[in-house]
């Protein structure tokens, strides 16, 4: 029948439409960015629906994030209808495996109420067995166990499936046992973590055959994007329930394979006609989505890369501009040209949806939403906190606080613990009960009481040991600039101890956070002043529904576009990343040039990649080389501009004191200053010592007023200590002499006198 065109086909060329007809059987979709894979797939699910090939629910559909799965849903519901509501089946590996373990629960010993913990619960967990197999947990970190339960789960092995190099990974050959120990009290919990679900589903598949022919009976089509990103387990998952029926459609790029970090195979993806002999391969040549010269830049940059299959890309999309690489003095430099830009795009009526800020990593995001809060610009940030939002940061600026503002009652009780110094919820309360009593702030009121016996011993020392370093902190603070503060607060307090004993991307991350910080605080004067930058930072949030640019990492943008995309940091050490430099291996670089080219190929107009000369790690100023990235795009379709004259390599070429304003500032590595220092060298006004502050009333200096009704002599009652006879009194410090715990120190508030 050659009626109409259905709507979902209409716009597609002849290899996506070959891809949307051929129903039965393996297809493989093989193809670069932006030729239209999503597009296909989604009209291949409208097609199978609407020709009535299957009921919605008897599709299997998978997509790599929650947000494509909900564009799929909304895109297919355009041309079905609400058909689309009935299908369950639709969404992540994650989301599908959940609904199936929920039905099977019990095969795995689960029940079907399972809770999935997060990573706090996990970790927390995994501490409590290693202490109860009295493993060093300083050498074996929960988080390094964790890291490696998630390796083998995404790997599809169980405890018994670890060969002895895995086994050795973890406190010497102890791995094995910690994930048995791991797996059997998650049991007791009735719980599973995240690399559980699909684990746990493949290992019922495995041993329930009746259970795996129900869902082979079930999904007559499967479909699955960026197929390029699946890991083993994923792989092994989908292989089984394809087996039998054979009509598997997936579509992907090995030049988009990203996700190596955690586990991703990208040979699936070329294993697949080994695996399903006489697939259809489909491949896509045209881009829909990109102006030649974005294309063209993007197909250079990856052609550097050797392990790949190769492929043509083109495009009818009309000449657009060449991609700009502009090259700036330094980070502020960048946000403020970026945002200068944006400005620009908006005055000539661009949306702001269609802009985003791609970065390599999270850090990178502090100068732009600095920038664009100062401009009153909108931003959103996808898949992850605002900068100051993150729970490294509100720590670090909760010390900060106390430090400032020895009343901050909130920003105490969020560091008093942090890092764990072995306070609990009894003295949190005590602490909490005594401030109230007292009227005095919670440090004050700590203070007091750790130079009694009100407090265990320990708690007392460590509390008292905590207010004499705030103490100190708080001298020290008119001395240096804040971020020397800040470095001197988390070394001393042991954050900094914390997190490298953590050894994992994550906390790594996390330091890279906190560095942050320290640069962003190296532009203010006074730590006041900072502190004052921050709350009209968080204030400012807008919560406004309009328009807003868009910033996240490159690894969140795989599969969405943009007209504009900037993409800042272009430099060795951020983009290639140090931890892939430091690697060495070719095959961590290849990775990161795929990032790359996704990256670009998110631009629908125009493309933006900017790097700057200078950027200040941890107060020292570093002249940066620009990535690697940035010379192998082909020359013909970039505009490469520098704002400094001379251009950035001959710049660096001509490095000398004369050229360099900071020169006598990035000579000397250990002598490193922020620009409160620079500006005091430049003007002979040393803001270091010619700073006069008010006297600051430190925690000592406060003071709850004595009780009046309690003299020497007064007899007592204490909760702890019983029933004693007031011998002393010192404020409202009382020595008691009490008739069964002797001679005590407390505090007035805590007894009452007993008639
Ligand atoms: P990526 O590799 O980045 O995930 P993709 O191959 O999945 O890209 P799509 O996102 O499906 O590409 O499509 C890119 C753009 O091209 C989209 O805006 C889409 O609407 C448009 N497009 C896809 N196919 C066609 C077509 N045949 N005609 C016109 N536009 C199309
Ligand atoms: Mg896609």
């Amino acid at each position: 029948d050659h009626g109409q065109i259905p709507a979902y086909a209409a716009q597609l060329n002849t290899p996506q439409k070959e891809a949307v007809l051929t129903t039965e059987g393996p297809v493989l979709m093989l193809a670069g960015a932006g030729t239209g894979k999503t597009a296909a797939l989604t009209a291949r699910l409208a097609h199978l629906v609407a020709m009535r090939k299957a009921w919605p629910s008897e599709i299997l559909c998978v997509t790599f994030t929650n947000k494509a799965a909900r564009e799929m849903r909304e895109r297919v519901g355009r041309h079905i209808g609400d058909a689309v509501e009935g299908m369950p089946w639709l969404g992540t590996f994650h989301s599908i495996a959940a609904k199936m373990l929920r039905r099977h629960a019990e095969l795995v010993g689960l029940k079907s109420n399972y809770t999935i913990i997060d990573t706090d619960d996990q970790l927390r967990l995994l501490k409590q067995l290693i202490r109860d197999q009295e493993v060093d947990e300083k050498r074996w970190p929960p988080r390094m166990l964790a890291g490696l339960l998630d390796r083998w789960k995404n790997r599809g092995l169980n405890p018994a499936d670890l060969d002895a190099a895995e086994n050795e990974a973890y406190a010497n050959g102890l791995g094995q046992k910690f994930y048995q120990l791991y797996q059997d009290r998650l049991k007791e919990l009735n719980a599973c973590d995240f690399g559980d679900l699909l684990l746990h589903v493949l290992n019922i598949f495995r041993t329930h055959r009746e259970v795996l022919n129900q869902y082979r009976q079930r999904f007559k089509y499967i479909l699955v994007d960026e197929y390029q990103d699946t890991n083993a387990v994923q792989y092994l998952w989908l292989r089984l329930l394809a087996q039998e029926r054979k009509n598997i459609c997936v579509v992907g790029d090995d030049d988009q394979s990203i996700y190596s970090w955690r586990g991703a195979e990208v040979a699936n993806i070329l294993r697949f006609e080994r695996d399903f002999p006489g697939a259809k391969v489909v491949k896509l040549e045209q881009n829909y989505r990109s102006t030649p010269q974005i294309l063209a830049a993007a197909s250079g940059l990856i052609d550097a890369n050797s392990e790949r299959l190769g492929k043509t890309l083109w495009t009818e999309i009309p000449n657009g501009d060449k991609v700009r690489v502009i090259g700036v003095w330094d980070a502020p430099e960048e946000a403020r040209r970026v945002g200068e830009e944006i400005e620009r795009l908006e005055r000539e009526g661009a949306p702001l949806d269609e802009i985003a800020i791609l970065v390599r990593a999270q850090y990178q995001t502090r100068e732009f939403e600095d920038r664009f809060i100062q401009i009153g610009l909108n931003y959103r940030i996808i898949g992850g906190f605002r900068f100051y939002e993150r729970a490294e940061i509100r720590d670090a600026l909760a010390y900060l606080r106390v430090i400032a503002q020895p009343q901050d009652d909130l920003a105490f009780e969020r560091i008093y613990n942090q890092p764990k110094r072995g306070l609990g919820a009894k003295t949190l309360e005590k602490m909490f009960q005594y401030s109230r009593a007292s009227g005095l702030p919670l440090a004050a009121a700590s203070l007091q009481l750790a130079d009694s016996d009100e407090l265990p011993k320990r708690a007392a020392n460590t509390i008292g040991t905590l207010m004499r370093d705030f103490l100190r902190w708080r001298e020290m603070e008119p001395q240096v600039t804040p971020s020397e503060l800040l470095r001197t607060v988390l070394d001393e307090s042991g954050y900094s101890a914390m997190l490298e004993a953590e050894r994992s991307t994550e906390a790594a991350g996390r330091v890279e956070n906190l560095s942050e910080l320290a640069r962003a605080m190296e532009e203010y004067e006074s730590l006041g002043d900072f502190l004052e930058h921050v709350s009209l930072v968080m204030d400012n949030e807008s919560r406004s529904d309009g328009e807003k640019v868009t910033i996240m990492t490159m690894h969140g943008a795989k599969g969405l576009e943009f007209n504009n995309v900037f993409l800042p940091g272009w430099e060795e050490g951020v983009f290639p990343s140090q931890r892939s430099l430091d690697e060495g291996g070719l095959a961590s670089l290849e990775e990161e040039r795929r990032l790359a080219y996704v990256a670009i190929t998110r631009a629908k107009r125009r493309c933006t990649i900017l790097h700057a000369a200078n950027r200040r790690i941890y107060g020292q100023w570093n002249s940066s080389i620009p990535s690697r990235f940035v010379e192998e795009l082909p020359d013909e379709f970039v505009d490469r501009e520098t704002t400094m004259t001379g251009g950035a390599s001959l710049w660096r070429a001509n490095w000398s004191e004369e050229a360099d304003p900071f020169a006598h500032v990035s000579k000397s590595r250990s002598d490193a200053r922020g620009p409160g220092w620079q500006r005091a060298l430049s003007t002979g006004y040393d803001t270091r010592q010619s700073v006069v502050k008010e006297p600051r009333r430190s925690a000592a200096s406060f003071a709850a007023r004595p009780r009046s009704d309690i003299a020497l002599g007064s007899r007592v009652f204490h909760d702890k200590f019983g029933y004693g006879t007031v011998m002393a009194q010192e404020g409202n410090k009382l020595e008691i002499n009490f008739e069964q715990a002797g001679t005590k120190r407390v505090i007035d508030s805590f007894v009452t006198l007993a008639d």
